[in-house]
């Protein structure tokens, strides 16, 4: 059996679901397989970032998420673990109407954009069928190879995008060199009840130590913990209560949403991976979302970064039908135009790692100081804000705002908004 499309996709997740939606809405003819048997249903916490809620209304689905899937939130405290509240970020500040993060109950942002593809392009989401390689003419990508219920077939395209996540077999079958990093930590989740009603975020930071709680909507409350990678038989070997009794160690405030965690069912394992692909762009294939450029979760922008991938590509892809070239050079302009921010992100959520993640005493001093430095200075915290809104693609500090967050220099615009807040209709 063979088939032909234009441009056919590997993976149905944040990036490949959004980039089918968004070629259908061009009448671009596309093609996306996924492996698994339908919509996720597992256990997965989602912060819709405002670049990520930009992107949803570009393609007409903000105004389609249900409202008892949303929590909108404000404020995000940062506390030393059992202790100080150490910075307070206000979202408000950034340009309306995006000026807020919103909780997204698990998978509901994603079931409204496989829905919307469904529609839009009935057919064109296969579900249970998995990439098995790619069809090649020379060094050009001219299609894959796919299975699906034990029988194999091919799909002749004129581009193929991996959208398979950070162990991409797509990649793996362009040869690309990747330089594919496991955190030692990953993140145990659970989805708890708000009973101390909780209507902004926390995140408490301490030796070894990174418990966050989002309020999420219907009276629910999302928990990460960090934990050692692979350590989650480990974690419930010793049991709820022993889990409850640290986290009520670390945040001793939400001791009721604690206890309400009766059952392993009501959590999930988050391990986490950075992805280097030294490139995106082949002849004939390109690669987007975590298949590229999968980062650590502090960045909390890895959804939105393949979501703003999608619809970028999709211009890209536009210009490339047009002219009846999809070589690697034709699609350099999609790598071009994503590499600064992805690599901004990636390099802060690193940072982030060190100095969150630690145990050494040092760098948690440093890392204590920075966010009282911040909480007191308005510009320095706009900065890092804008950054992980996906809001920027430069690194919210230079030399010496990195002096000046240490608290080793003055800053005389401390109590200022910087100039590209108030260009953008920022809240001054
Ligand atoms: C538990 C959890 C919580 C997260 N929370 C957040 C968050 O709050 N905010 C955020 O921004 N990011 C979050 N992330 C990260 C975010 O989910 C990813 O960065 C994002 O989904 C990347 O999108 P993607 O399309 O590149 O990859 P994925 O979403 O991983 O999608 C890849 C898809 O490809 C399919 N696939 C793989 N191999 C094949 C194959 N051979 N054939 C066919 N299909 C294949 C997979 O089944 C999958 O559906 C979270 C991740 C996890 C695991």
């Amino acid at each position: 059996m063979s088939e032909q499309t234009d441009v056919l996709v590997v993976g149905a997740g944040g990036g490949g679901a959004v980039l089918g939606l968004a070629l259908a809405k061009r009448g671009i003819k596309s093609l996306v397989l996924e492996q698994a048997p339908g919509p996720p249903t597992g256990l997965r916490g989602e912060i819709l970032q405002p670049n990520g809620q930009q992107v949803l209304d570009g393609l007409g689905l903000f105004s389609q998420l249900p409202t008892d899937v949303i929590k909108p939130v404000r404020y995000f405290h940062f506390y030393r673990a059992g202790g100080e509240r150490l910075c307070t970020v206000d979202y408000s500040v950034l340009p309306p109407p995006y000026n807020r993060a919103l909780v997204m109950l698990s998978n509901a942002v994603h079931h409204v954009i496989l829905h919307a593809l469904e529609a839009r392009c009935p057919g064109g989401l296969r579900y249970g069928t998995r990439f098995k390689g790619l069809l090649r003419e020379g060094k050009r990508v001219v299609g894959v190879v796919a299975e699906r219920d034990g029988t194999s077939f091919t799909v002749s395209a004129k581009l193929v995008v991996g959208a398979d996540g950070a162990f991409s077999k797509v990649r793996a079958a362009l040869e690309i060199p990747t330089k594919l990093h496991c955190y030692s930590q990953g993140y145990l989740i659970a989805i708890l009840e708000n009973a101390e009603g909780i209507e902004d975020a926390r995140y408490l930071v301490g030796r070894r130590t990174i418990l966050g709680l989002f309020p999420a909507s219907g009276g629910k409350a999302y928990l990460f913990y960090m934990i050692p990678a692979g350590s989650m038989e480990q974690v419930k070997a010793s049991g709820i209560e022993a889990l409850q009794a640290e986290w009520r160690r670390i945040d001793p405030a939400l001791h009721k949403t604690f206890q309400s965690l009766v059952d392993w069912g009501q959590t999930a394992y988050m391990p986490t991976a950075r992805v280097r692909a030294g490139t995106w762009v082949a002849d004939g294939a390109v690669l987007i979302g975590d298949a590229a450029h999968a980062m650590n979760p502090h960045a909390s922008q890895g959804r939105m970064q393949a979501m703003v991938d999608a619809v970028t590509l999709a211009d890209v892809v536009a210009t490339c039908l047009e002219r009846g070239d999809y070589s690697a050079s034709a699609l350099a302009p999609f790598e071009r135009l994503r590499r600064p921010q992805v690599t901004m992100l990636q390099q802060m959520a690193d940072e982030q790692v060190l100095f969150w993640n630690t145990g050494n005493p040092l760098l948690a001093y440093l890392r204590n100081r920075v966010f009282k430095t911040l909480d007191r200075n308005r510009r320095l915290r706009y900065r890092v804000l804008a950054a992980t809104a996906g809001l920027r693609s430069k690194p919210a500090f230079g030399l010496l705002d990195r002096l000046m967050a240490a608290g080793l220099l003055p800053d005389p615009q401390a109590t200022q908004l910087p100039p590209e807040a108030t260009a953008s209709g920022a809240e001054v």
